[in-house]
C-alpha cells in the first residue's frame, strides 16, 4: 500500500491523504488519520481532482488524425510545402494525408494541385481543412478519384477550376467528401494502433476513460475487433462505446448473435463496455443544419416554424429510440438545435423511462425546455471547447443575441439536470483543462451568467461524466475502490 500525502481535495479544499494499492484507492480522508502505508509522494498542499473523463468523443478518428501530418501553426505556402516534403521522405508509402489546413492563414489563400505536384505527382496527396468541409488534392489524388476537366460538380459541392476549366485541386463540400471516399479504410490493426495513439494522447491530458460516440460507422465488427485488440495491446485508458443505431439495428447490420459475440470479446478484456446506442437528430450550427425554432440569421424560416435539417422524421426518431430502448440500451441522441431537443425529449418520454437516456450537445435551449428536461430527468453532455473554437460561425448563423445564450451550463445545472462535460474530439483538440476553463470563463460574446464555477466544471468532467457512463464509483471519484489516477488542478481554480 502506498500513501499519497498532503493534498487539498478539489470539492472542499480539505487537506487529505490517500492510500493506494494496485492502482485503486484504498482510503482517502483527512490528512494524518488514515491507515499506515509507505509514503509514495507528498503533494505539498497542491489541489487534486480525479482523472478526467471524456464521455463524448470519436476515438478511431482522433487516433487516425494524430497519425497524419498536422499543419496547425503553419502560416505560408512555403511552410506547408516544406512540411509535406519532410513527410514525403519520412513516410514514403500510400496516401500523404494532412489535417488542419487553413488557407485563411496563408498569403495567397488556397494552395493548388500544381504546388502539391511539386512534392509528388505519383503519390496521392490530400490536405483537409480544419473545418472538415474542404480539401486540396494533387493530380494523383484527382486521378484516383477520376476527376477531370469534364467531371461535373457533385450536388452540394464543387471542384474549383482554373481559367481553362481544369480542377485546380481545391475541393469544396461534397467534392471534398467524394475524393476522401477513395482513401483506403484502415485495417483492424491500423484502427487498433489509432485507438492506442488516441488513448496515449488522452492519457497525456489526464483522461482515464473515454467513450466513443458513434462506433460502427463504417463497420461495427472490425471496429469492435480493433477496440478489443487496442485494450489487449496496452491502450492506457479504459474504453466505453456507444454504437451507431444503424450498425446495430439497421438493414445492413450484422446478425445480432455475431455482434453480441464481438461485444462479449471486447468486454472480456475487463476494460471495455458497450454503454448505449447513438442516434443523430439534427446537424450543426456552423453549416446551418441544426434544427432550430425560427430562422437562421438573415433568412426566413425554412419549414414554417423551424429551420435546419432533421436526420429523421419525428415518428421515425421515436420508433428508433424505442427499438434501442426495448433492446435494453441507453440511447444518446445528438440534438444541437432547440427544435431537435423537443423532438428528442418527445422520443425519450415515449419510452416511459426517459431518465435512462442521454441528450448530446443541447446548444440552444429555452427556459421552458430546460425545465422540461429537468422533469424528464435524462442526463446532458456539453462541449465547452466549441464556444472557444467556433464563435465566429455561431455569430454568423445565429446573430449576437442567440449566440450569447448557447450552451447554458449554469441554467442546466441549476435546474438539477445531471450535466457532464466532454470534447467531441477530433472536432476540437480536446484538452479537458481548456473545456473546464471555458465552462467557468465563457469567452467574449457568450453570456457570463451561464458560467459554472471551476469546481462545478471539474465535477462535470469527472464525477458526473462517470455517472453518465454507468461508472459511478469506479472512475472519477477517488473514493475507496475507484481508479486512483488524479490530476493537479490549482491552475483551474
Ligand atoms: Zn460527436
Amino acid at each position: 500500500m502506498e500513501l499519497v500525502q498532503n493534498f487539498r481535495w478539489f470539492e472542499n479544499g480539505e487537506v487529505q491523504d490517500m492510500v493506494i494499492a494496485g492502482g485503486k484507492v484504498v482510503w482517502r480522508g483527512a490528512s494524518g488519520t488514515g491507515p499506515t502505508a509507505t509514503l509514495a509522494k507528498s503533494l505539498n498542499g497542491a489541489t487534486i481532482a480525479p482523472g478526467f473523463i471524456d464521455n463524448h468523443c470519436h476515438i478511431i478518428a482522433s487516433g487516425i488524425d494524430l497519425g497524419r501530418l498536422n499543419l496547425t501553426g503553419l502560416d505560408s505556402h512555403e511552410a506547408v510545402l516544406a512540411a509535406l516534403r519532410d513527410r514525403n521522405l519520412s513516410e514514403p508509402d500510400g496516401w500523404l494525408l494532412a489535417v488542419q489546413y487553413d488557407q485563411n492563414r496563408y498569403a495567397g489563400g488556397h494552395l493548388t494541385r500544381a504546388e502539391l505536384d511539386q512534392i509528388s505527382s505519383a503519390r496521392p496527396i490530400l490536405l483537409r481543412h480544419f473545418n472538415g468541409h474542404a480539401s486540396v488534392a494533387n493530380s494523383a489524388a484527382l486521378e484516383i478519384a477520376n476527376v477531370t476537366a469534364e467531371t461535373p460538380d457533385p450536388e452540394g459541392g464543387a471542384y474549383r477550376r482554373d481559367a481553362s476549366g481544369a480542377p485546380d485541386g481545391v475541393l469544396l463540400e461534397a467534392a471534398h467528401e467524394r475524393v476522401w471516399g477513395f482513401v483506403p479504410d484502415p485495417s483492424v490493426e491500423g484502427m487498433a494502433d489509432a485507438i492506442i495513439r488516441a488513448g496515449e494522447s488522452m492519457a497525456g491530458y489526464g483522461i482515464t476513460i473515454a467513450c466513443d460516440m458513434q462506433t460502427g460507422r463504417p463497420d461495427l465488427l472490425s471496429e469492435l475487433k480493433a477496440y478489443t485488440l487496442a485494450l489487449e495491446n496496452g491502450c492506457p485508458i479504459d474504453l466505453r462505446l456507444v454504437i451507431q443505431w444503424g450498425a446495430m439495428f439497421g438493414r445492413r447490420a450484422a446478425a445480432p448473435e455475431v455482434i453480441q459475440e464481438h461485444i462479449a470479446a471486447f468486454e472480456a478484456t475487463g476494460r471495455g463496455r458497450v454503454v448505449g446506442i447513438k442516434i443523430f437528430a439534427d446537424g450543426a450550427i456552423g453549416s446551418a443544419t441544426a434544427a432550430i425554432y425560427g430562422a437562421y440569421e438573415g433568412a426566413e424560416p425554412e419549414h414554417g416554424t423551424w429551420s435546419g435539417q432533421l436526420m429523421y422524421a419525428p415518428e421515425k426518431l421515436k420508433a428508433m429510440t424505442l427499438t434501442a430502448h426495448d433492446a435494453g440500451y441507453a440511447v444518446s441522441v445528438h440534438a444541437i438545435g432547440d427544435y431537435a431537443a423537443d423532438l428528442v425529449m418527445d422520443a425519450f418520454e415515449a419510452t416511459g423511462e426517459p431518465s435512462r437516456h442521454r441528450i448530446e450537445h443541447i446548444m440552444l435551449m429555452s427556459d421552458a425546455q430546460i425545465e422540461r428536461l429537468s422533469k424528464i430527468g435524462c442526463a446532458a453532455t456539453m462541449q465547452p471547447e466549441f464556444l472557444h473554437r467556433f464563435g465566429h460561425a455561431y455569430l454568423r448563423n445565429l446573430g449576437a443575441e442567440r449566440t450569447a445564450k448557447l450552451k447554458r451550463f449554469r441554467s442546466v445545472l441549476d435546474a438539477g439536470i445531471p450535466l457532464s462535460l466532454s470534447s467531441d474530439r477530433p472536432i476540437v483538440p480536446g484538452d479537458p483543462r481548456l473545456a473546464i476553463r471555458t465552462a467557468s470563463h465563457r469567452p467574449a460574446g457568450f453570456d457570463a451568467t451561464e458560467n459554472l464555477t471551476p469546481t462545478e466544471a471539474i465535477f462535470a468532467h469527472t464525477v458526473e461524466a462517470a455517472n453518465c457512463l454507468g461508472d459511478t464509483g469506479r472512475f472519477g471519484t477517488l473514493q475507496p475502490g475507484s481508479d486512483a489516477r488524479y490530476v493537479l488542478v490549482d491552475d483551474l481554480l
